[in-house]
């Protein structure tokens, strides 16, 4: 006998219906019902009370369940999926939940098979609607028991390579809604019913590929239109431009940077870019993950005031998400901001809200009622058997997590449990979020040695690898990963001596750092006692104490844009002063580096906003953003000058090409000093990171009191190798020979400009070279006096300077300079430590 489930947010009306259900049915009815969630009375579905409910109602005549509304469907399509090994079939029925109940239990109870329980189920309104007339019948009544005719239709090829993912299902999503029509779609040759296209989560969940076909049945006055419209799109790829070759290739092509790998086999080792140092095991966290955990249960408002709040939670979170786009277009990489508009997509996805509002409706607070109706939809999207489709799970709970943190007030945390941070990319700011004491290191997809998420890791002290490609994002969270932060490699799933291994490894690392800590206090020296200063990169006033914890000697470089990057406007010259100060007194007399903003290209500032550029790297950034917005610079430099009264600071500028932009510079200080009535002098710097001014160092370095090579920089431009670009590693690892040649050359030219000044220009490194003991001791062999860091590589770096003589310094550098190539030039210093 066919059994039947019935599914229901609510697990007293589930049962309810299933009582008057078995008033009319057979005692062997199997008659099961699934409402609510596991625990007691909470609104919503459960894909697993459901699956279990399936269970318990198989026979090998099979299971009809029928649905209430928005994700019963969802976790109904989801429980069959989790069925293992039915012993018959299963039918999700569009009938309504009671009518199709009670007929469904009729008709099974005298024996009918399913095609026939499902009919008679779909048909159980016709009675209803027939009693009541046909004024009160409504079009969507009528629509269920027999649709009309579409008014217009099309087949649509699918020919982009990745087929409906998010960002073409996005925009198809957005052409269907552009009309007064109702688009539904469907998979030809699937046994899915058609889908509304004004849902992001229904088109996605269709599973749509190359090579597919997509039936579109399209009712309304604009239906013509809409067909149009979505067959134009089409011949576009949705947007994604079209693949020539037959799909069988484009599938087999290698997957693109978003991630459609297959999942790595345990014991496999993913490769990248080593990017700070350190070997530890945990499990795998993906960020973007969404809320840790559900938000906490409160005193409940009555659903009008709840539902309300939504609504207007919906706008912040739609606020939210346009702000992060429009601050990713302007980054290098424009085409990763559409990944936006599929969130803002799902924003509008009827998925997403319907059972949101029902929930509310029903009695749930509205935060909660979004955070289960988005836990719902990324389990259905996870259970796609596409690995590309599937990880858009992030992305609902992302959306999710928004909405929820718009109606708390709380952002859900970065990095939220112990584990190893598995993303993409970092932007700065996630980056500066990650919380050491949560998270045990870094893996990203994407990513080189110098870009600021590898920079930040290195100041975290958190060990990570870069540039892992796309397989790294197909690793479920949770898998044990063993990640080694000197080799630059990510075992998947490691084998348990590897892990003792590591462990062991671990050990040593955490004896030697100690040892060195314990000598960190010391002044930075030669073996043959030449001073080298050690200091330490900061861009928070908490790096401020953990570089004096280190040993830093002073503060070598302040990227002041690091205390910016998360704010809609840039704190006044008051602010700024009291920053300034709390480093300046945790410095307690060290000398602190201000570099003035380096906004633009990979460090966009919201409080900045600046026009896209086409090659932004190239483009308006560091001093050339402060000299075109002067009041800008000015308030900076103000700032600088108070704290300067009384404590030793020193003024750098950033992506200075030319004199002009020195003596420009120059001349806003002169002003904010006259202004302030300042007498003290300041001594005035560049971060020397673009060719022209190395070659120019003796014309620069006659109106300069210091350069700090950003050899970061340096190499990206001298190579023409954008830093953040995991591919172009070998053109990036450090020490490029023609940098160290640019380094021999600007240590010359300060020289000159000292002589011919009478006033010393002193020569540092802040760029991440200095941090690399191999390097930091070629710099100093080079004519480097200062070298400034994260603050937790200083112990270690002193303690290479301090086993190496001078001569023996010069010597491997001069050598150094005939290199082939990074690595020839590395080995060379690396054979003296
Ligand atoms: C550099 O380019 O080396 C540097 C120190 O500046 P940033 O990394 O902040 O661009
Ligand atoms: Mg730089």
């Amino acid at each position: 006998m066919v059994g039947i489930v019935v599914v229901s947010h609510s697990d007293a009306l589930a049962d309810g219906v299933v009582l008057l259900a078995r008033e009319m049915a057979s005692e062997q009815l199997a008659l099961e019902a699934a409402g609510g969630m596991s625990e007691p009375g909470v609104l919503g579905t459960d894909a697993e009370r459901v699956r279990a409910a399936i269970e318990r109602a198989m026979s090998p005549d099979g299971v009809l369940v029928l649905m209430d509304l928005g994700s019963a469907l969802i976790s109904a399509e989801l429980a069959v999926d989790l069925l293992e090994g039915a012993s018959g079939p299963v039918l999700l029925s569009d009938a309504p939940l009671v009518e199709g109940a009670v007929a469904a239990a009729v008709a099974a109870s005298t024996g009918a098979g399913l095609a026939e329980v499902a009919a008679e189920a779909r048909g159980a309104l016709a009675m209803k609607i027939a009693q009541v007339g046909p004024e009160a019948g409504t079009a969507g009544a009528a629509s269920t028991v027999e649709p009309a005719p579409p008014d217009a239709s099309a087949q649509l090829a699918v020919r982009n390579p990745l087929g409906l993912h998010a960002r073409p299902a996005a925009r198809f999503v957005a052409a269907a809604r552009a009309f007064d029509a109702d688009v539904r779609v469907a998979k030809a040759g699937s046994s899915t019913p058609p889908v509304s296209a004004r849902s992001l989560t229904n088109i996605v969940a269709l599973g749509v590929r190359q090579g597919d076909t997509l039936l579109l049945s399209v009712w309304g006055a604009q239906a013509q239109a809409a067909v149009e419209a979505l067959e134009a799109l089409a011949q576009t790829g949705f947007g994604d431009g079209i693949d020539k070759r037959p799909a069988s290739a484009a599938l087999s092509k290698p997957a693109p940077a978003s991630g459609s790998e297959p999942k790595p086999d345990p014991g496999s080792v993913l490769h990248g870019v080593p990017a700070s140092t350190g070997v530890t095991v945990g499990p795998a966290y993906h960020l973007g993950g969404g809320p840790a955990g559900p938000p906490p249960e409160r005193t409940l408002e009555p659903a009008g005031t709840e539902l309300a709040a939504f609504e207007r939670a919906l706008l912040k979170a739609r606020e939210g998400i346009e702000r992060d786009r429009e601050q990713l277009a302007r980054r290098a990489s424009g085409g990763e901001a559409e990944i936006f508009e599929a969130h803002l997509a799902l924003l509008e996805d009827e998925a997403l809200l319907d059972p949101t509002r029902a929930a509310i409706a029903a009695g749930a607070s509205a935060e909660r009622a979004i955070y289960d109706a988005a836990a719902q939809v990324a389990a259905l999207y996870r259970a796609l058997s596409d690995p590309l489709l599937a990880e858009r799970a992030i992305d609902v709970l992302d959306v999710g997590g928004r909405v929820v943190a718009a109606l708390t007030g709380v952002a859900p945390a970065a990095g939220a449990a112990l584990g190893i941070v598995i993303a993409d990319d970092l932007t700065p700011s996630q980056s500066a979020k990650l919380d050491p004491g949560q998270v045990v290191a870094i893996a990203t997809a994407r990513g080189a040695f110098t870009a600021h998420a590898a920079i930040i890791a290195r100041s975290l002290g958190i060990p990570a690898v870069v540039g892992l490609g796309p397989a790294v994002l197909a690793i479920d969270s949770g898998t044990t990963l063993l990640l080694d932060g000197d080799a630059g490699t990510l075992t998947v799933g490691p084998a348990e001596e590897l892990v003792e291994q590591a462990r062991g490894r671990r050990e040593q690392q955490r004896r030697r750092a100690a040892v060195a800590l314990t000598r960190a206090g010391e002044q930075g020296a030669l073996a043959s006692g030449q001073r080298i200063e050690v200091f330490a990169n900061i861009g928070t006033p908490a790096d401020a104490v953990r570089a004096v914890e280190f040993g830093a000697e002073g503060v070598g470089m302040l990227r002041t844009e690091f205390l910016f990057l998360d704010r809609a406007t840039l704190p006044d010259e008051d602010e700024q002063v009291a920053t300034l100060l709390e480093i300046a007194k945790t410095l307690d007399g060290r000398p602190l580096i201000v570099r003035t903003l380096d906004a633009g290209a990979d460090k966009p500032l919201p409080a900045l906003p600046m026009p896209a550029e086409l090659n932004p790297f190239l483009g308006i950034r560091g001093i050339r953003v402060g000299l075109q917005q002067p009041q800008v610079l000015a308030t900076q430099l103000r700032a600088v000058l108070r704290v300067a009264v009384e404590h030793p600071v020193k003024v750098m500028m950033p992506m200075v090409a030319t004199l002009a932009e020195v003596l420009a510079t120059r001349r806003v200080i002169d002003q904010a000093r006259t202004a302030l009535g300042i007498e003290a002098e300041l001594e005035i710097g560049i971060t020397l990171e673009v060719p022209a001014a190395a070659l120019m160092a003796e014309q620069l370095g006659r109106h300069l009191d210091f350069f700090s090579l950003g050899t970061n920089d340096l190499t990206q431009y001298t190579m023409a190798a954008e830093r953040g670009n995991a591919s172009l590693e070998p053109l990036l690892a450090s020490p490029q020979p023609a940098v160290l040649r640019l380094v021999k050359l600007i240590v010359a030219g300060a020289a000159q400009a000292s002589a011919a000044r009478g006033r010393n220009c002193w020569v540092g490194v802040c760029g991440e070279m200095a941090g690399d003991p191999a390097c930091a001791v070629l710099l100093t062999g080079l004519g480097i006096t200062e070298l400034s860091m994260s603050p937790s590589l200083i112990p270690e770096v002193k303690a290479a300077l301090r086993s190496v003589s001078f001569d023996d310094a010069y010597r491997v550098a001069e050598a150094a300079l005939q290199a082939s190539d990074a690595q020839a030039a590395r080995a060379l210093a690396l054979d003296l430590l």
